[in-house]
């Protein structure tokens, strides 16, 4: 009788993707409903496994610790079974192939936040020595505090584009710019930013606008962020960030991601894989009526300033005369929530919300007026949305509070009324 576990392995079935193909690059719709996906036909399934396994069995010890030495010396995917969960998965390695290929970009590495992404890069480029950061208000605020707080050890020197070249020093290891930023939407010309970064290099926070109407690799950028529990996720359930590089950066982020942790947990992989496959035809929707709003914000008498970017999007900032909390407070389809990218309409005040971690006097010299709104518009109809936020508009003090139970009532003011909003 032979011992069960003395026993050879068998041919395990793993449900391991095959490496990225090197197809020439489709459309951007088409990659958004295949890429990641190339070998399902080929496995006998048409949705993506979901492994969930923490660790692999193996009977070859040797082989083992020849792919562990492998990792530790390139940072490359481990060929075959990955070991142990924390080096990598081959459901987040679909969601990384496919958001790489609508990036343009070798290679993509998916973390468990986007400041767990944003980290990782810091953590990449300190770990050479090179500490200090060169970046452009505003950025989201979290990202602003992680600078200026020097959690990870690196010193920033914030500047405007024009600054960039002047501010670079022989320590300095990254450029970062966010465009359009949050919350304000100011643009930055990347490819004049990247020309100003020499050899550093260039990190583009593109969760605004999504590879769908910005690809800052083509204009020269070497690291794409996204917080992908926004647009890239879109239904608000899903957590989660990632960077597109080349391979050779990717290395460097998979072994800090390997001994940091912040890893991508696979069923938010999958779900980010499903979100990828509506992406363009979501934010293509969502801007259309983002730029019908900002249009009629734009003449509206209680707005007194719209910022919506040139290349589109589906955020919408603007600032009223009024008390921005009482718009808050007044708004029914919209939910006044912090986050964005979702399928429904969010609004938040950033001076109260996403960027009261930033000190009130950068706040206000980055334009984060105290008198500005941020608006996610999400697939509603365009006149819903008009009618909701305009009947908020016109809330004034006393107004009866909101309660959950008011959420469902119908509301009968006519749009072209707001004196009548209650
Ligand atoms: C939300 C956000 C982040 C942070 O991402 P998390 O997934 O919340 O960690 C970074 N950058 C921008 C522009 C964001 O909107």
């Amino acid at each position: 009788m032979t011992d069960p576990v003395a026993v050879p392995p068998a041919a395990v079935p793993l449900a391991v993707p095959l490496p990225p193909t090197r197809t020439p690059q489709r459309a951007l719709a088409t990659e958004a409903v295949h890429a990641g996906r190339d070998d399902l036909a080929r496995l006998g399934v048409h949705a993506a496994p979901i492994d969930l396994s923490t660790t692999y069995p193996s009977y070859d010890t040797r082989e083992e610790a020849a792919r562990i030495d492998e990792f530790a010396a390139t940072g490359a995917r481990p060929d075959g079974p990955p070991v142990y969960a924390r080096l990598d998965n081959p459901t987040t390695a679909r969601f990384e192939t496919a958001l790489a290929r609508l990036e343009g970009t070798e290679s993509a590495v998916a973390f468990a936040s986007g400041m767990a992404a944003l980290t990782a890069v810091l953590l990449v480029r300190s770990g050479t020595g090179l500490r200090h950061v060169v970046a452009v208000r505003p950025l989201y605020g979290c990202s602003d505090h992680l600078l200026t707080a020097g959690l990870l050890g690196t010193e920033v020197t914030w500047t405007d584009p024009a600054g960039i070249a002047d501010a670079i020093r022989p320590d300095t290891g990254l450029v970062m710019v966010e465009t359009p930023a949050n919350p304000t939407l100011a643009e930055v010309d990347i490819a004049a930013v990247a020309h100003s970064c020499g050899s550093i290099p260039l990190l583009v926070d593109n969760t605004f606008a999504t590879p769908v109407l910005q690809r800052p690799v083509e204009h020269g950028a070497r690291l794409v962020l996204h917080s992908a529990t926004k647009y890239l996720g879109g239904h608000g359930d899903v957590l989660g960030g990632v960077v597109a590089c080349d391979e050779e950066f990717a290395r460097k982020l998979r072994q800090v991601r390997f001994a940091t942790g912040g890893v991508l947990h696979p069923m938010a992989g999958y779900l980010l894989l499903r979100g990828l496959s509506t992406l363009p035809v979501r934010v293509r929707a969502a801007s259309a009526t983002a730029a019908d709003l900002a249009r009629r914000l734009a003449t509206d008498p209680r707005i007194a300033r719209v910022h919506y970017p040139a290349i589109g999007g589906a955020m919408v900032s603007f600032e009223v005369y009024g008390d921005p909390h009482e718009v808050i407070a007044g708004v029914r389809l919209i939910t006044p929530a912090v986050s964005l990218g979702s399928v429904d309409s969010l609004i938040q005040h950033p001076a109260s919300i996403s960027h009261r971690i930033v000190p009130e006097g950068d706040r206000r010299s980055a334009g984060v007026s105290d008198r500005l709104l941020r608006m996610s518009v999400g697939l509603e109809d365009v006149e819903d949305l008009w009618r909701d936020l305009t009947e908020a508009l016109s809330a004034r003090p006393g107004r009866e509070a909101r309660s959950p139970e008011s959420r469902t009532e119908p509301r009968s003011a006519p749009a072209a009324s707001p004196s009548a909003g209650r």
